[in-house]
C-alpha cells in the first residue's frame, strides 16, 4: 500500500525535484499525482490556432507543414522556421542556430509544441518552443521512440510553465503511476460503494491516462469527492472538538434584562427570528460552547437576535462582546442598542433601571481617558455589552466573565481573529455567534463557514415596503441622469433622505498604494499593511465584495474595469459632492462620509444623517454594511458597474427600512449587452439575496470566496467548484460527519487522517507566508 507522501527528490533526483517544487509547488508523490490535467487534446483533433493569445504559455497539438532554414541578415547564424498547422491557421516556431532540427521536425509529423505565444509581422509564433513529436511508425526516430505514450485517444495537457512543458510533467507522473498498485485511500470503502465511486488508484490512472472520456468523467467525480470529503471531515473534527470544550451554561432567567427588553421592543419578532432565537437560547444554556452562524437576507433583523442572546448571557451573570467590522458600524450599534435598552442600559447613571447593565464602546480612536474607562468597564464586569472594532482583539482588553462573542458581518474577520477573541474568556470557552452581511450560497456556508452550525433568516419583517431598483444608463441617455437628481429631490421633498454612493474617495487616493490611514486604523491588529488596515476599516471583503477591491485604496472598492466601465477614473466623493451641491442638488443639505475622515467626524456625519438634519449623504462603501437609518428612502449608486453583485444588494439594503418604499438607482455608463450591464440588470431584477449570492459566486474565482484565511484550502480544492458541486458537497458533508462522529480521532481511518493533516499543513503554510 503506497502512502503517496514520498518526497520527490527521492524519486527523481534533486534537479527534477527542484524544478517541480519551484515551478509548480509540488513536493511529494501525492502532490504530483494530484496535479491534474487542465484539459485533454484529442488525437486527430488539433489545437485551434485562433484561440491562442499573446503572452500565454501554451501546449499545442499540431502538424508540421513546412520547415525552412535561412541565414540571418543582421546577425551571424541561422534561423529555422517551422510552420505548424491545425488545418486552418498557422503557427510559426522559430529556432536559432539549430539547423539540425530540420532533420527532426519533418513536414507531416504531429507533435506537441510548448512555449509563449507572441506575434511578429502579423503571425503568431513560439520562439524556441519545447516540443515532442507524436507519431506513426514511419515518423522517424524521434517519433517512434515516443509514440507509445500516446496510444490513448486523449493526451493530457497539464498546467505547465516555461521550464516544465506539459509532457515532461506527464512523464514524471507516469513514473509514479506505473508501479502504483494500490494507494492508501482516504475514502472509506462503504462510502465509495454507496456513491458508486472508483478506488483512488483507478481514479488517478483515469485522470492522468484516460482511455476515453467516460474514464475522465468517473475519475473526476471520484477525485472531487476526495476534496469535498477531506475538507468536510476536517470541519467535522473541528466542530466535534470545539463542541466538546467546556463552556459556562447561561440559562435564561425570568424577570431579567431580556424580559424587560422584549417588553420594550417596538415590534413583534418574525417567525424566523423566534425560531433562530429559540435555537440560540437553548445552545447558550448548554455547558459546551455554541458556534453558530446566523445568516440572512439584508434587513431581516439579525441584530435584534444578537441583542437578545447577549441579554440572556448578562442575565446569567456573564458579559458579551460585539465585534463590528467598521467604526461607523460599531458606533451605530452602540447608539441603537443603547436606545433599545433605554434605562436598562444605563447602570450607574441617573434614571438607570435597578437591574440595568452598561453598554460600552471600545475603539482605537478613543481618547486615552475614554479608553481607560472602557477597558475598566470590560475588565471589572461593569459593562454587560462591550461593542468595538478590532480594538477588542488586542491583548490588554480583558473581561471579567466573557460569555458570548458576537461577530457582526463575519466575512471581514478570519478564523484566527475569532480565536483571538475566544481566548479572552478565562476558564471556559465563550459561546460564539457569527452573523453574515448578505445571504451566502449553501455551498459557501458548508465550506467557508463549515465549522459552524447555521441558522438562516429568509423573511423580512412585515410591513417592509419593497425596494424598486432601476438601471440608469448615463452614457446613452444623459436625460436619465438629470431625471435621477430630480427623483432624489422629490424624495427629499417628501420628507425622505438619500444616499449617493461613489466608488472612490477622491483627493490623493488615486495613487496606487497611497496611505489611507485614518486614526481609527490604529486599532487594527498589528502586522497589517496600511492598505489592509484601511481595507478592514472601511471596506468589506468576502462574499459581499469582488476580488481586488480589498487591497486598493480601501474605501472605494475599485476593480480594474473588466468590461463596460468608462475609461475615466471612477467618480469620487470629494469631487462630486461640491458639484452636486452647487448644481442639481442645490438647496439640499449634503454631507460627506468616507473612510479617510477622522472617527469623530464620521460619527457626527452619521448622527446628523440619522437625526434628519442632513438630506443627502454622499458616501463611499462605508455605508455598505449594516447602516440603519429607516427614514432613508433613496440611494443612487454611481459607476455602479464597479461594485460586485452582493455588494450592490447589501448597499441597497440601506433603503426601504422604514414604512416608505425604497428606491435604488444604479447609474452606469456600461453599454447595453456588456457583462457589467447584465450584472446590474440582474440586481435590478430581483430582491432575492440568495439568488444574487449564487450569481456573485458564479462570477468570482473560488479563491476569492474562500478568502485569505483559507488560502491553503484554495489549493486543496482543485476540481471542486462551489457552485456546480452543491449536491456532491452536501453528500460528502453527511458522510464525513458520520465518519467523524463514529470515530472522532479517525483511529481506524489513517489515510483520511493523513489527508486532513496534509491539507491543514498547506493552510498553515500559506497562512504563515502571508503573515
Ligand atoms: P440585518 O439583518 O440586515 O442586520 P437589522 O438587524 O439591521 O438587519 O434590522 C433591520 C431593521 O429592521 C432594524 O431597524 C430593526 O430594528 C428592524 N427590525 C428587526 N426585526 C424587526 C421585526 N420583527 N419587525 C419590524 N422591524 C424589525
Ligand atoms: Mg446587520
Amino acid at each position: 500500500m503506497a502512502t503517496l507522501d514520498e518526497r520527490l527528490d527521492r524519486v527523481f533526483g534533486s534537479k527534477t525535484a527542484k524544478i517541480l517544487a519551484d515551478a509548480l509547488d509540488l513536493h511529494t508523490t501525492g502532490d504530483l499525482l494530484r496535479h491534474y490535467p487542465r484539459r485533454y487534446e484529442k488525437h486527430g483533433e488539433l489545437t485551434d490556432m485562433v484561440s491562442l493569445r499573446d503572452g500565454e504559455q501554451v501546449t499545442v497539438l499540431a502538424q508540421i507543414a513546412s520547415v525552412t532554414t535561412r541565414r540571418m541578415r543582421s546577425r551571424r547564424g541561422s534561423m529555422t522556421e517551422v510552420r505548424v498547422t491545425d488545418g486552418h491557421g498557422v503557427l510559426s516556431l522559430l529556432f536559432f542556430q539549430q539547423p539540425w532540427l530540420e532533420k527532426t521536425l519533418r513536414p507531416g509529423l504531429h507533435g506537441l509544441f510548448a512555449g509563449e505565444v507572441s506575434t511578429y509581422g502579423g503571425r503568431r509564433q513560439l520562439v524556441h518552443p519545447d516540443f515532442e513529436l507524436i507519431g506513426a511508425a514511419d515518423a522517424g526516430e524521434a517519433g517512434t521512440e515516443l509514440a507509445e505514450e500516446y496510444v490513448a485517444d486523449l493526451i493530457p495537457v497539464y498546467p505547465a510553465t516555461a521550464k516544465l512543458p506539459s509532457w515532461k510533467i506527464a512523464k514524471a507522473i507516469q513514473t509514479i503511476l506505473d508501479p502504483l498498485d494500490s494507494a492508501e485511500d482516504p475514502l472509506p470503502e462503504d462510502v465509495q460503494r454507496r456513491h458508486g465511486l472508483r478506488g483512488l488508484t483507478q481514479a488517478l490512472r483515469g485522470i492522468h491516462r484516460p482511455l476515453d472520456e467516460n474514464d475522465v468523467k468517473h475519475a473526476r467525480r471520484r477525485l472531487k469527492w476526495d476534496e469535498a470529503f477531506v475538507l468536510q471531515a476536517a470541519l467535522a473534527q473541528r466542530r466535534f472538538y470545539a463542541a466538546a470544550l467546556p463552556a459556562k451554561e447561561r440559562t435564561p432567567r425570568d424577570g431579567g434584562l431580556l424580559t424587560a427588553f422584549d417588553a420594550r421592543l417596538p415590534f413583534t419578532l418574525t417567525a424566523g427570528q423566534r425560531e433562530a432565537g429559540a435555537t440560540i437560547a437553548a445552545e447558550l444554556a448548554r455547558e459546551h460552547p455554541m458556534h453558530r452562524l446566523l445568516q440572512g437576507e439584508v434587513g431581516s433583523g439579525k441584530t435584534v437576535i444578537a441583542i437578545r442572546a447577549m441579554l440572556q448571557v448578562i442575565d446569567a451573570g456573564g458579559q458579551a462582546a460585539l465585534l463590528a467590522p467598521t467604526e461607523v458600524l460599531a458606533q451605530q450599534h452602540h447608539r441603537s442598542i443603547s436606545a433599545l435598552l433605554g434605562p436598562f442600559g444605563q447602570a450607574g447613571e441617573l434614571g438607570g433601571a435597578e437591574i440595568a447593565t452598561r453598554v460600552t464602546l471600545l475603539t482605537g480612536s478613543q481618547g486615552a481617558k475614554e479608553r481607560r474607562a472602557a477597558l475598566l468597564d470590560a475588565a471589572s464586569g461593569a459593562a454587560g455589552i462591550v461593542i468595538g472594532t478590532h480594538a477588542l482583539l488586542q491583548e490588554h482588553v480583558q473581561f471579567a466573565d466573557l460569555g458570548l462573542v458576537v461577530i457582526d458581518e463575519q466575512h471581514r474577520f478570519g478564523v484566527e481573529q475569532r480565536d483571538a477573541l475566544r481566548e479572552k474568556a478565562r476558564d471556559a470557552r465563550p459561546h460564539v455567534l457569527v452573523m453574515t452581511a448578505t445571504p451566502i450560497p449553501r455551498t459557501v456556508a458548508m465550506t467557508v463557514y463549515g465549522d459552524l452550525d447555521t441558522s438562516t433568516l429568509t423573511e423580512l419583517p412585515a410591513g417592509r415596503e419593497a425596494i424598486a431598483t432601476h438601471v440608469v444608463p448615463a452614457a446613452d441617455k444623459p436625460r436619465y441622469l438629470e431625471r435621477t437628481w430630480e427623483r432624489l429631490r422629490e424624495e427629499v421633498g417628501r420628507g425622505g433622505q438619500a444616499y449617493i454612493v461613489c466608488p472612490r474617495i477622491g483627493g490623493d487616493d488615486t495613487a496606487p498604494g497611497h496611505e489611507n490611514l485614518t486614526p481609527s486604523a490604529t486599532d487594527s491588529p498589528p502586522g497589517l499593511t496600511a492598505a489592509q488596515r484601511a481595507a478592514v476599516e472601511d471596506h468589506p471583503g468576502g462574499p459581499g465584495a469582488r476580488s481586488g477591491q480589498r487591497d486598493d485604496d480601501g474605501d472605494g472598492g475599485i476593480d480594474p474595469p473588466d468590461d463596460g466601465s468608462p475609461r475615466r477614473s471612477p467618480l469620487a466623493v470629494l469631487e462630486l459632492a461640491p458639484l452636486l451641491e452647487q448644481g442639481p442638488l442645490a438647496g439640499l443639505r449634503l454631507r460627506m462620509l468616507h473612510g479617510r475622515m477622522p472617527p469623530d467626524q464620521k460619527e457626527a456625519a452619521m448622527r446628523a444623517f440619522a437625526d434628519g438634519s442632513v438630506d443627502v449623504l454622499v458616501a463611499t462603501t462605508v455605508v455598505e454594511v449594516g447602516v440603519d437609518v429607516p427614514n432613508a428612502t433613496a440611494m443612487v449608486i454611481l459607476d455602479a458597474e464597479r461594485f460586485g453583485v452582493s455588494q450592490l444588494h447589501q448597499l441597497r439594503g440601506r433603503v426601504g427600512r422604514g414604512a416608505e418604499p425604497g428606491l435604488c438607482l444604479l447609474v452606469t455608463e456600461a453599454p447595453e449587452g456588456s457583462a457589467a450591464r447584465d450584472r446590474l440588470d440582474a440586481v435590478a431584477a430581483t430582491l432575492d439575496g440568495f439568488e444574487l449570492s449564487r450569481l456573485d459566486l458564479a462570477q468570482r474565482r473560488e479563491g476569492d470566496v474562500l478568502g485569505a484565511a483559507q488560502a491553503g484550502r484554495k489549493k486543496s480544492l482543485k476540481l471542486l467548484t462551489l457552485l456546480a458541486d452543491e449536491e456532491l458537497i452536501r453528500e460528502a458533508r453527511e458522510e464525513a460527519t458520520a465518519v467523524v462522529d463514529g470515530d472522532p480521532i479517525l483511529a481506524s481511518h489513517p489515510a483520511l487522517a493523513a489527508a486532513i493533516a496534509a491539507m491543514l499543513d498547506d493552510e498553515q503554510a500559506e497562512f504563515l507566508e502571508k503573515a
